[in-house]
């Protein structure tokens, strides 16, 4: 058996398209132009790719994009103060915040001070606990991408078993969150769980969000299940080169698996066209609109 391979980047593609008509509706119908502040502090070079892609996406949706860029020993106060600063303005309707932030700074602190509603990542603990309360919420974007590519897959995810590898707050957890909302019957497997491979071979579902390069073995799957890999890895490719590789033995894993995503083409697409949906979102709410399927 060969897996079939989920498409997250024909899939982001598809979302940012409906996104930037949605756009473009907007602007035309009600005057309004979603706008997304992208903050990054300090010079980590995956960051800046990440904010770099955000913001060029951003505007081939048709949103304005605000970047701002600190230097990595900036006080946590004046981080704080832009913050409240996009917070009043009108023409921001989403706030990133890219992670991680320097030592100095108190991260749960400075995603606090983001308001509630501009909190396009989701981290705020008001979404948070909107979201574990299974109400309206602004979900974040990695394990929202995840969902929609399952409900692609699988279509009604109810009464399935899923095990989500990773408890981390950005991934692991509002994964599961979103999991019980679709009435599946979820595990958060760590770094602490007993016979990881035999609690792995009962699901249905398996969403891998380790950070740990290819550690999914294909042994581990039940056949036919759906595999989800987050994991982004870089690894020695040799000859001084490196490739990315994701939690999941791909090579392994696509010889049992019904479906699963790969590295890259997968989950990383889906993360940032979910970005752009939920600033759209975001937007509209604050404008008193309808919000866009
Ligand atoms: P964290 O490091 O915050 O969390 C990792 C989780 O994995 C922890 O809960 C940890 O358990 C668990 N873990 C670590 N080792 C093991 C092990 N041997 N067995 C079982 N569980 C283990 O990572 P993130 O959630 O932030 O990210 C996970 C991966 O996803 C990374 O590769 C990251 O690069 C990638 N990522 C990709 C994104 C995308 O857009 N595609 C976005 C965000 C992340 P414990 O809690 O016990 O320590």
């Amino acid at each position: 058996m060969t897996a079939k391979v989920i498409d997250g980047k024909a899939h982001a593609a598809r979302i940012r398209a409906a996104v930037a008509d949605n756009v473009a509706r907007l602007r035309e119908a009600n005057g309004v132009t979603p706008g997304l502040a992208v903050v990054l502090v300090g010079e980590d070079p995956a960051s800046q790719v990440y904010v770099r892609s955000k913001g060029r996406m951003t505007v081939e949706a048709g949103m304005q994009s605000f970047e701002h860029k600190l230097d990595v020993g900036v006080a946590e106060a004046e981080l704080l103060a832009l913050v409240e600063r996009l917070n009043a303005d009108p023409a921001v309707h989403g706030i990133l915040v890219q992670l991680p932030l320097p030592d100095h700074m108190d991260s749960a602190k400075v995603i606090r001070t983001i308001d509630p509603a501009k909190d396009v990542d989701g981290f705020h603990i008001s979404n948070v606990g909107l979201l574990g309360t299974g109400q309206k919420a602004m979900v974040p974007c990695t394990p929202l991408g995840c969902l929609l590519m399952l409900r692609e897959t699988l279509g009604d995810l109810s009464g399935l078993e899923a095990v989500v590898i990773g408890r981390s707050n950005i991934v692991g957890k509002p994964m599961a969150h979103l999991l019980l909302g679709e009435s599946c019957t979820v595990t958060v497997a760590h770094s602490r769980t007993r016979d990881l491979p035999g609690v792995v071979r009962r699901a249905d579902i398996v969403v891998a969000a380790v950070g740990r390069p290819e550690m999914v073995k294909g042994d581990w799957i039940k056949p036919g299940a759906t595999v989800i890999d987050v994991g982004i890895n870089r690894v020695d490719a040799g000859d001084g080169k490196t490739r990315l590789v994701g939690d999941v033995d791909y090579e392994g894993c696509s010889a049992i698996a019904g479906a699963i995503t790969p590295v890259p083409g997968g989950v990383g697409p889906m993360t940032i066209a979910c970005l752009l949906a939920n600033t759209l979102t975001a937007c509209c709410r604050a404008n008193g609109l309808p919000e866009p399927e």
